[in-house]
């Protein structure tokens, strides 16, 4: 029997919080998953502070490997400054390396910096890996808008799944109690291997259909659909037997902590959406309590793009995004509501609006390497629709967007935004 091996590919805020979480479950799991959890990071030099409990007089103010700092005092003293991770949560400046015979790759780092990572790991994963995706973004390109997930799935060869929800980082690492939602919906054949009877844990939305277990064989006869409904471009390699199978169970074994409670289904478009959307919504709350508006304002501007984000999906992902993935799971109106009150997102965009400066300049400033997603996403969206002519049909959508570009000031979002 062997044991899965789990990569976080990513170690920023939610990156290294993520990572946390796994760790904690590998080890607390060993018949399921290998002790030792690798986080590949992005190598940078930092500086230990003297007030820092890790600052050593004898290296100083020298720079140091971030990686060796994480190894050393199990602490991500840039993007998680004081919370102190798992001992067998292994950081790794190798992205080859990291991935190397791991059977399960999540994927959690600003969206721009995924492309350049995917090809880097492109013939050196496992053809049998399996993805999950803790990513808030789209992708848009010339073709249409693709879902992180798949475009991870379809790069990679493998099937990728989806994580999100009202997250903030630093609530979930502090062990604050939340929820989240994980979409996972790979062929049947993954899904109903089950080598070794397992309880099984309550999901709303099981994995569909019942199949055969053919070790190695690419899973060209199953019909994987893509989030539009289509046949996937991928062909997938199944799990092999001696590995626990890769289904809701494991997954939720995996990501469940007494203080992250996981919702498991099957709308992978819909979580995705749902996350990538959301950003554009806290942009937008945060231009208006910037201007000195009151919570009714921001309550009416989560409403909209509630609204918008429901229309997105029915519009381009119909095929397969239940409405009840934004209305009812902690990836849709849960994670507008945490977005809008204390996300990077929208406290960047309220201090912008006081500061009379851009969104940019504030994220430059206060927030020491870490992304917003939400700026890059509205400016996204907003190509997709307007090559489709569509601009006009998500008002909410548009005015931020149009906001970022100086095109108008923030004052003007309201009317942009009303009909009449
Ligand atoms: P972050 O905002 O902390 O971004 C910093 C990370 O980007 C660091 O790990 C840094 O090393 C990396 N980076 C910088 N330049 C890079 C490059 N050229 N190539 C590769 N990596 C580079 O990141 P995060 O908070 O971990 O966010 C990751 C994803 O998770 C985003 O899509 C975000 O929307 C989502 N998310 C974040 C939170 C949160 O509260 N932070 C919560 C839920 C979801
Ligand atoms: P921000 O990136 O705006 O901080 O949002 C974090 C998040 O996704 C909370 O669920």
């Amino acid at each position: 029997e062997k044991r899965h091996k789990v990569t976080v590919v990513g170690s920023g805020n939610w990156g290294s919080t993520i990572s946390k979480i796994v760790a904690e479950n590998a080890k607390e799991n060993p018949d399921v998953f290998e002790e030792e959890v690798q986080m590949w990071v992005y190598e940078e030099d930092v500086t230990i502070a003297k007030d820092s409990p890790h600052y050593d007089p004898s290296v100083g103010d020298a720079p140091q490997k971030l990686t060796a700092v994480i190894n050393k005092y199990h602490e991500n003293v840039k993007y998680l400054p004081n919370i102190k991770l798992p001992t067998n949560l292994v950081a790794n400046p190798s992205l080859v390396d990291a991935v190397n015979n791991s059977t399960i790759l999540i994927f959690n780092l600003p969206h721009q910096f995924i492309h350049r990572v995917s090809k880097q790991l492109q013939g050196h994963i496992l053809p049998f890996a399996r993805g999950i995706s803790c990513i808030k973004g789209v992708e848009v390109s010339d073709e249409g808008v693709a879902l992180f997930s798949e475009w991870i799935g379809d790069g990679l060869g493998i099937y990728c799944g989806a994580l999100s929800g009202a997250n903030i980082a630093s609530e979930i690492a502090a062990e604050k109690w939340c929820g989240t939602t994980i979409a996972y919906d790979p062929p049947p054949m993954d899904s109903s291997r089950n080598p070794t009877p397992r309880t099984q844990t309550p999901s709303r939305d099981s994995p569909r259909g019942s199949g055969v277990n053919l070790g190695f064989t690419p899973l060209a006869d199953l019909q994987h659909k893509d989030a539009r409904g289509r046949p996937s471009k991928t062909k997938l390699v199944s799990v092999p037997p001696e590995y626990p199978p890769l289904d809701h169970e494991t997954f939720k074994t995996l990501f469940q902590r007494p203080y992250f409670r996981v919702r498991m289904v099957s709308d992978v478009a819909g979580v995705s959406l749902g996350g990538a959307l959301k950003n554009i919504v806290a942009l937008a709350a945060g231009f208006v309590i910037g201007q000195g508006l009151g919570d009714n304002a921001k309550a009416e501007i989560i409403r909209v793009g509630l609204c918008e984000m429901l229309k997105f999906g029915k519009e381009f992902f119909s095929e397969t995004v239940h409405p009840d993935t934004f209305t009812v799971e902690s990836a849709g109106v849960a994670d507008l509501i945490t977005s809008c009150s204390s996300g990077r997102n929208f406290r960047c965009a309220k201090m912008a609006v006081e500061q009379g400066v851009s969104v940019a300049e504030i994220e430059a400033k206060e927030l020491n390497g870490q992304k917003l997603q939400g700026t890059s996403t509205a400016q996204e969206v907003y190509s997709f629709l307007k090559k489709r002519g569509l601009e006009k049909e998500y008002p909410l959508f548009t005015a931020v967007r149009d906001i970022i570009e100086g095109k108008y000031p923030t004052s003007d979002l309201l009317s942009l935004i009303q009909d009449d």
